[in-house]
C-alpha cells in the first residue's frame, strides 16, 4: 500500500487539524508518524523515530509520538519521560483502542483523529494547556521511506 493510499493529502490536513485541536487541551505535544515497514523490535524502532524527530524538546518532556507502519500493521505510542514519571501502567490503552477499532475498519484516517483527540483528553488531566502555550512540535505527519 502507497502512504497515499494509506492516507490522502486531503486526509492528512483534518489528521493535522485533529492534533491542533488536542493541542488545544493539553501542554502535551502530539506527532504521528507513518511509514511502510517497521524494522526490527517494534518499540526500539519507534524510539527511534521519537529521536529522529527531536522529540524530547519540549519543555515539560511531554511529547507523545503515534507510530504507524502500514505494511506489516505496527501500531506503536511512545510517550516522553514527564509523561511516563506520572501516568499509570496502561495509560496508552484507550488510545490505542480507538485507533484500533477504525483500522480494522480500513477507516484509517478516522483512527487516527480518533487516537489524537483521545489522547488529548487523557493528557489533560495531567498537563493541561497553558495560556501562553507554543507549538513546541510541528503537527505534520512525518513520513519514512517510501
Ligand atoms: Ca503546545
Ligand atoms: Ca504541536
Amino acid at each position: 500500500m502507497k502512504v497515499s493510499d494509506f492516507i490522502s493529502p486531503e486526509e492528512e490536513k483534518e489528521v493535522v487539524e485533529a492534533i491542533k485541536q488536542a493541542e488545544l487541551n493539553t501542554s502535551g505535544e502530539i506527532r504521528v508518524h507513518i511509514e511502510h515497514t517497521c524494522e526490527g523490535d517494534r518499540f526500539n524502532h519507534a524510539l527511534e523515530v521519537f529521536e529522529q524527530l527531536e522529540m524530547h524538546k519540549t519543555k515539560l518532556s511531554n511529547g507523545v509520538l503515534i507510530y504507524v507502519s502500514i505494511d506489516d500493521h505496527q501500531l506503536v505510542i511512545i510517550g516522553d519521560k514527564g509523561i511516563n514519571d506520572v501516568v499509570p501502567k496502561g495509560f496508552w490503552g484507550s488510545t490505542k483502542d480507538k485507533i484500533i477499532n477504525q483500522f480494522k475498519k480500513e477507516n484509517y484516517k478516522q483512527g487516527l483523529i480518533d487516537g489524537i483527540l483521545e489522547a488529548g483528553n487523557q493528557l489533560k488531566t495531567h498537563f493541561p494547556y497553558q495560556s501562553d502555550d507554543i507549538d513546541e512540535l510541528d503537527n505534520e505527519i512525518s513520513k519514512g521511506k517510501s
